[in-house]
């Protein structure tokens, strides 16, 4: 394993402060999260280098479902609440659904050729596909990539800087919850604007370090998950990426990940607290006050939000 000290991608800052030290995940080493002084932006540091992080992912990280498993009920549910949201079916029933249940919603009218950051073994890409996108994917996993070409996914194998798409390519492009794992997102995010059409559409979602979860849990925080996720943003430090990419943002969708999350943030809390501590941490992080700073704070207080943008064309 490579350990590399680096400079804030955002601003090139050489000067941070740090936040937490935490535990990383796969192996028994820890990882300090540093905030950049200058703007703000979260990332590890040190951290392993690229030909190192797959040491991170153990072998269950991703999810290979094979083509021939059915879907869950749960991914009936979703499926759905997807045609709705996107007004594939019952359009008029759509605004009724909060944006926020899951993480990406492409309208049915977002144009034809899809392509889906990450795509894993391929569910969602598979689900534009039957919907008459043109669906393609960019996947690190060759397993993951084979299930997913078995589906009608167009896959690129490796990163997605190397699949050397066209320009002004795409009619939308999905990134969900891939940015905090890469070890360059301003180069991701340059690249996602160059291969989407003027006016295409990026769904771009990752957690929230700005949530009300992150700053009561803190270093217990289950979505840091240092080295996997490398960085970590909030709606300001995402957003001034994303101007300096190209991409204006049209709006915000929250998502609240409640149950999995603090669950596994309360694994990490039973050997380390006592239960009085455990049970402040269900008072301070319950449903209720998760609401209740979601109505004063907005997106903001989310655990994780997704923004919808659109490509400038150029002036
Ligand atoms: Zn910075």
């Amino acid at each position: 394993m490579r350990l590399e000290t680096v400079a804030c991608d955002y601003c090139q800052s050489e000067t941070s402060e740090p936040v937490y030290d935490v535990n990383g995940s796969e192996k028994p080493e820890r990882f300090r999260i540093v905030r950049c002084n200058e703007c703000g932006l979260h990332f590890v540091n040190p951290r392993p280098d690229v030909s190192s992080i797959a040491e991170y992912y153990g072998s269950t990280y991703y999810a290979h479902q094979a083509p021939g498993d059915g879907p869950t009920t749960k991914e009936r549910v979703r499926s759905v609440a997807l045609e709705i949201m996107g007004g594939y079916r019952w359009r008029p029933f759509g605004a009724l659904l909060p944006r926020g249940l899951l993480d990406v919603v492409v309208p049915a009218s977002s144009g034809k050729t899809l392509l889906d950051v990450g795509c894993g073994s391929g569910e969602r890409a598979a689900w534009y596909g039957k919907r008459g996108f043109k669906v393609y994917g960019v996947e690190i996993s060759e397993q993951a990539a084979s299930f997913a070409s078995a589906k009608g996914v167009e896959v690129a194998l490796g990163q997605l800087m190397d699949a050397n798409f066209p320009d002004d390519f795409f009619d939308v492009v999905i990134v969900a919850h891939v940015l905090e794992h890469t070890h360059q997102p301003g180069s991701y995010l340059r690249e996602i604007s160059r291969i989407l059409k003027y006016d295409g559409l990026a769904a771009i979602a990752v957690p929230n370090i700005e949530s009300h979860s992150a700053r009561t849990l803190g270093a217990l925080w289950a979505l840091l998950e240092p080295p996997v996720h490398l960085y970590h943003f909030s709606r300001s430090t995402l957003g001034k990426y994303l101007g300096k990419s190209g991409l204006r943002i049209e709006s915000c969708a929250s998502k609240t990940v409640y149950s999995q999350m603090i669950r596994k943030s309360l694994v990490s809390v039973r050997h380390s607290r006592s239960r009085l501590a455990r049970l402040s941490f269900w008072v301070r992080t319950g449903w209720l006050p998760s609401l209740l700073q979601m109505c004063v704070r907005g997106h903001d207080a989310s655990d994780a939000f997704t923004f919808y943008c659109r490509k400038r064309r150029a002036s």
